[in-house]
């Protein structure tokens, strides 16, 4: 049975209803949960299905590198949840990320980005696009005025990410988008604003409200919010998810039924994840940066953020996401400082990922931002006693008894 649209004047249904319910707002007769088509292939009533298929019809599946039942209907769900015509799902971040930027950006073309990227990102703009001559201008995230500036006809992407990874600068969303628009009418071309959106997810900031056109997201991250599955989405216009899904069938990058359906189920608790890890987040940020072995604690929620107002403005929480920088001593320098720490927290978890319900921590220099020479880390703003803190929803008591208790050791 199809599902009824809502009426137009019915007001929008909340991000909760919608991470539960989907579209599924309608009476009919069948499983409560999410079907899992662990399949890779489709059985043809007849080969009549495989010429229905050639003739563009949605409803014949032929094999999952194309579509998925189970990815289809979590598809839907992220579309709706995150207000757009439109969303694919990848087998993870990195996946979601290369195949809608190579959806728009072909030999000859440019971006322009910043350089506080996600580590895997920068270096895949680094090292990777230049052998398909596709070029990346970094500029500084504080002077979106660049933008207009190195913009020319051949900039197809503007990329942003707020707040930046690990070191949780704001970036003004707007004031970027402004700029490529005011571009556009100079070139005479469209500049496509898109937006990793994975440390703030779509609870705590919207980049559509702010003019943004694409949104991708490592759904491996909050959406998953478990640390058990990989996957990555890219949201946009029909247009644009249609261009990127056929991108996909080509590179390949599918998501996994089951991982899909792992996700469907976190979707379902995502608002009373995200909520939980926004007010432990503030909570422990609040009290690493009072604490004295502790130089700077980062976190757009406090008001001593250089960027407190912007990320007030444009954000609806703050995050879960907390850097602190560990003093070192005589005996410790910075990174053996940091690693120390690490090594003596007993619930918070030594490991590389983010956005679970379980807090981790992890060195950017020994993770995101390997490889990289001094100089890009002093651009990045990263330095060796950064711990980056991935804030869980356990009890907000315990986990500062734990930073406490590991911050004495050094
Ligand atoms: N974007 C951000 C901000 C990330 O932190 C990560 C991974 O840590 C990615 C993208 C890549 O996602 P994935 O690991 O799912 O490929």
């Amino acid at each position: 049975m199809s599902p009824k649209p809502r009426a137009r004047n019915q007001k929008p249904l909340s991000l909760s209803t919608r991470a539960i319910h989907g579209n599924k707002l309608y009476a009919y007769k069948g499983p409560v949960s999410l079907p899992i088509y662990q399949t890779s292939t489709y059985r043809f009533e007849s080969s009549e299905d495989a010429v229905r298929y050639a003739k563009g019809d949605p409803n014949v599946y032929v094999y999952t590198r194309y579509h998925n039942p189970t990815v289809h209907d979590v598809e839907e769900k992220l579309a709706l949840m995150e207000g757009s015509e439109a969303a694919a799902l990848f087998s993870s971040g990195m996946a979601a990320i290369t195949t809608a930027i190579l959806a728009v950006c072909k030999s000859g073309d440019e971006i322009i980005s910043t350089p506080a990227l996600y580590g895997g990102t920068y270096r895949w703009m680094r090292d990777e696009l230049p052998n398909r001559n596709i070029k990346t201008h970094f500029i500084d995230a504080n002077r979106p005025e660049q933008i207009a500036k190195l913009a020319n006809v051949n900039t197809r992407v503007l990329f942003l990410e707020t707040p930046t990874n690990p070191t949780l600068d704001v970036v003004d969303i707007a004031a970027c988008v402004l700029q490529a628009r005011k571009t556009e009418k100079r070139i005479g071309k469209q500049i496509i604003v898109m937006m990793d959106n994975t440390f703030a997810s779509i609870l705590n900031q919207d980049p559509f409200a702010l003019g943004v056109d694409v949104i991708v997201e490592s759904a491996t991250k909050y959406l998953g919010g478990h640390s058990d599955l990989l996957l990555g989405a890219a949201m946009g216009s029909a247009k644009f998810i249609k261009k990127a899904k056929g991108l996909l069938k080509h590179h390949g990058g599918s998501a996994d039924p089951f991982a899909a359906y792992l996700l469907y189920r976190s979707l379902k608790t995502f608002e009373l994840r995200v909520n939980k890890q926004n007010e432990n987040a503030l909570v422990l940020a609040r009290a690493l940066e009072k604490h004295p072995r502790v130089k700077r604690a980062i976190y757009p929620g406090l008001s001593s953020h250089p960027k407190h107002s912007l990320a007030k403005k444009q954000m609806s929480g703050f995050g879960g996401m907390v850097t602190i920088e560990v003093k070192s001593s005589k005996k410790l320098t910075p990174v053996e400082a940091a690693a120390k720490v690490c090594d003596n927290l007993k619930i918070a978890v030594n490991a590389m990922s983010l956005g679970g319900v379980e807090t981790l921590v992890s060195i950017p220099v020994y993770s995101s931002h390997i490889f990289m020479s001094d100089e890009e880390l002093a651009r990045h703003g990263v330095t060796p006693g950064m711990i980056r803190i991935s804030v869980g929803c356990e009890g907000a008591v315990d986990l500062i008894a734990d930073f406490e208790q590991a911050l004495e050791k050094i």
